[in-house]
């Protein structure tokens, strides 16, 4: 398959180009169709498979053509580590060098000033770690009814860290009429318990 099979528009399959990527991995054949479809997907997939861009470029797809209010974030995307929430924003900037979206990264050790502004603005993605979330949340600075498209990446890291509770909650506070994402590298049993809490009728997907 090529990326033009998979359905994404072409401002997004201009800056997989520009990457220089050829043909989708795997996981990205599998995951983009079902996520672009609306549905729930449980990816069983390590770092390294190209996991980030098989969620991040429908996302992209999906949020173009509308604009998100201030302090009204559209999509959420949990990740266990700052280094990793870096990499995902990287990677957004990246694919989305073609289209007018807006996001916000919230983790730990950057101005929570600077955070607080670009959330006034409006921000179409916000990619977060549990704890800086819950901390700006707590605050009154964003207000999780618009957010839609939830992203929740390394769920079993975020189980190894002890973010489980932290990340319940979060999710507890998004609407219930969602799209939800959720990938694991393991499904042990307390993965699997969440992914039952958190999904509805997703499709999994294993590479
Ligand atoms: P990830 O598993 O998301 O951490 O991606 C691992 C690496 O693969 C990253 O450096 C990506 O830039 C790269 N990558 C992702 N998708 C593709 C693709 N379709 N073709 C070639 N490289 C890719």
């Amino acid at each position: 398959a090529t990326f033009a099979d998979l359905g994404l528009s072409p401002e997004i399959i201009q800056a997989v180009t520009d990457s220089g990527y050829i043909n989708p991995t795997p996981i990205q054949e599998q995951a983009i169709p079902i996520v672009l479809m609306g549905r729930d997907v449980l990816g069983c997939a390590q770092t390294g498979t190209g996991k980030t861009a098989s969620f991040v470029l429908p996302m992209l797809d999906i949020l173009t053509g509308s604009r998100a209010k201030a302090r009204m974030p559209r999509s959420l995307i949990l990740e266990p580590t700052r280094e990793l929430a870096l990499q995902v924003a990287e990677n957004f900037v990246k694919y989305g060098a073609h289209l007018n979206l807006v996001h916000a990264l919230l983790i730990g050790g950057e101005s929570m000033n600077d955070q607080r502004s670009v959330l006034d603005k409006g921000v179409d993605v916000l990619i977060a770690t549990p704890g800086r979330l819950l901390d700006l949340f707590d605050r009154g600075r964003i207000l999780l009814a618009d957010c839609k498209l939830l992203v929740i990446d390394e769920a079993d890291r975020m189980l190894d860290m002890g973010f489980i509770p932290d990340v319940e909650r979060i999710v507890s506070m998004l609407p219930q009429l969602r799209q939800t994402l959720f990938f694991s590298a393991t499904m042990a049993p307390e993965i699997r318990r969440l992914a039952d809490a958190f999904l509805q009728n997703p499709k999994e997907i294993s590479v």
